[in-house]
């Protein structure tokens, strides 16, 4: 039986400390998410940890915060874990544990990466729990089940993703979707931004790695060397706020100062600016409604005397526009994207393809897309299956031809 969390007065007047169940705990978004609670211990209980494998940092969390219950995708570290893990402390292990941990809390921050966090998002949201999104992939692949979860009493998304929390703030300066004439996502470029397709043949992994303003995760890092992180954000952007494809735009920005924009009906241009960190964002998410105090300095406008916006080149980075094909396709497209895209990065971090190769994966997966009904969370899981299936397929050929 999981005792019961959320009792602890807080900081916040009137309110009880948030109870944070944090998926994804070990990775990037999830030691920056832990970061912001160790800076208003007041503010926030942390009731659940959870990850894929890595027992002894987990266990260590465990110690430090005592959760009440710690998720361990890998059935196989499960024993190691409970011998890990502080008195009190219970350890579920799967997806089931996933889901079970899921509903615990007050905010649920869903920092899993990859398809894998689909039972996270749906479990939160379809118990009416606030969701502090930063899975993009979830709500991607997943958009048709997972919009129907978003309907439960109670279920909302704060976006984790810096450039969607940063829309979710200038929205609040209009009165709703009626008003929006544009989103604008803005776009480090990342590493090989301004480079010509001959330029870019033989970059390493270490190189596609090297991102110029954030320190993330190796999946999302591949992902905007080729923009299809972008391009991921381009679908993210229309099921979050449910602005149309035509309505949204990607500008290069290489300082990543300006976070996103959102133009108004009557041409006013609302911005979100901050330093590149991904405390505000996660601590955005966490205390919403409220801001939580500074986790880091502020804009030294010296540093930033000018601030430059360009148009993304889409024929070096097809990524951008397969994943807008593949939003505007709607249904399960994005869900093949996802996939194609999911195993086209591992093979590209395995050293099986190279960096040019994985918008060829994602390609080939994509124009084998069957267009096949969703109505029930199996179709994504089988399409995301068959969309593996022929991605693995496409690497296979490519290396052998290689
Ligand atoms: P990461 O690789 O650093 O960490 C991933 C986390 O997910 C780890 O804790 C890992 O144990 C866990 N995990 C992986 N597979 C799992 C599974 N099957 N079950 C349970 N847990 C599993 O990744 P990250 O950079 O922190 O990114 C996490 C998510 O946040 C991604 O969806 C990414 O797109 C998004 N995001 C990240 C950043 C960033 O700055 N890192 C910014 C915006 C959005
Ligand atoms: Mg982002």
């Amino acid at each position: 039986m999981i005792r019961e969390v959320g009792s602890r007065s807080s900081g916040f007047p009137g309110r009880d400390a948030i109870a944070v169940s944090l998926l994804g705990s070990t990775g990037s978004i999830g030691t920056q998410a832990l970061k912001v609670v160790r800076s208003e211990p007041e503010s926030f209980e942390v009731a659940v940890l959870g990850a894929a494998s890595s027992v002894d940092v987990l266990g260590a969390q465990a110690r430090e915060f005592h959760p009440k219950v710690v998720v361990i995708a890998d059935r196989s570290a499960a024993a190691k874990l409970a011998h890990e893990v502080p008195p009190g402390t219970e350890v579920l292990v799967g997806t089931e544990g996933l889901e079970q941990a899921a509903v615990l809390g007050d905010v649920v921050l869903n920092a899993v990466v990859g398809f894998a966090g689909l039972p996270v998002t749906l479990a939160a949201l379809g118990s009416g729990k606030r969701l502090a999104l930063a899975n993009k992939e979830s709500l991607i692949a997943g958009a048709p089940v997972v919009q129907r979860a978003r309907q439960t009493p109670g279920a909302e998304i704060v976006p984790v993703d810096s450039e969607h929390c940063a829309l979710h703030q200038c929205l609040r300066a209009g009165l709703g979707p009626e008003e929006v004439e544009r989103l604008v996502l803005t776009a480090s470029g990342g590493p090989f931004r301004g480079r010509a397709r001959t330029e870019l043949e033989g970059v390493t992994v270490e190189e596609a790695l090297a991102h110029p303003t954030w320190s993330m995760g190796p999946k999302i890092t591949v992902d905007s060397s080729t923009l299809m992180n972008k391009g991921l954000e381009v679908i993210e952007a229309h099921e979050l706020f449910g602005i149309g494809y035509d309505r949204i735009q990607v500008v290069v920005h290489p300082q990543s100062v300006v976070h996103s924009m959102v133009e108004f009906s009557d041409g006013a241009v609302v911005a979100q600016l901050s330093e590149p960190d991904m405390r505000l964002p996660i601590g955005y998410a966490l205390g919403y409604p409220r801001r939580l105090r500074r986790q880091f300095g502020a804009i030294d406008w010296r540093e930033f005397s000018h601030l430059d916006f360009e148009l993304p080149d889409r024929d070096v980075f097809e990524c951008l526009g397969l994943a807008e094909q593949a939003g505007r396709e709607g249904g399960l497209a994005p869900a093949w994207l996802n996939a194609g895209n999911e195993v086209a990065v591992a093979a590209f971090l395995h050293g099986r393809i190279s960096w040019g190769e994985i918008a060829q994966v994602v390609a080939e997966t994509l124009g084998a897309f069957d267009r096949a009904k969703v109505s029930e969370v199996a179709d994504v899981i089988e399409a995301d299956r068959r969309a593996r299936l022929h991605a693995e397929q496409v690497v296979r050929h490519k290396e052998r031809a290689a």
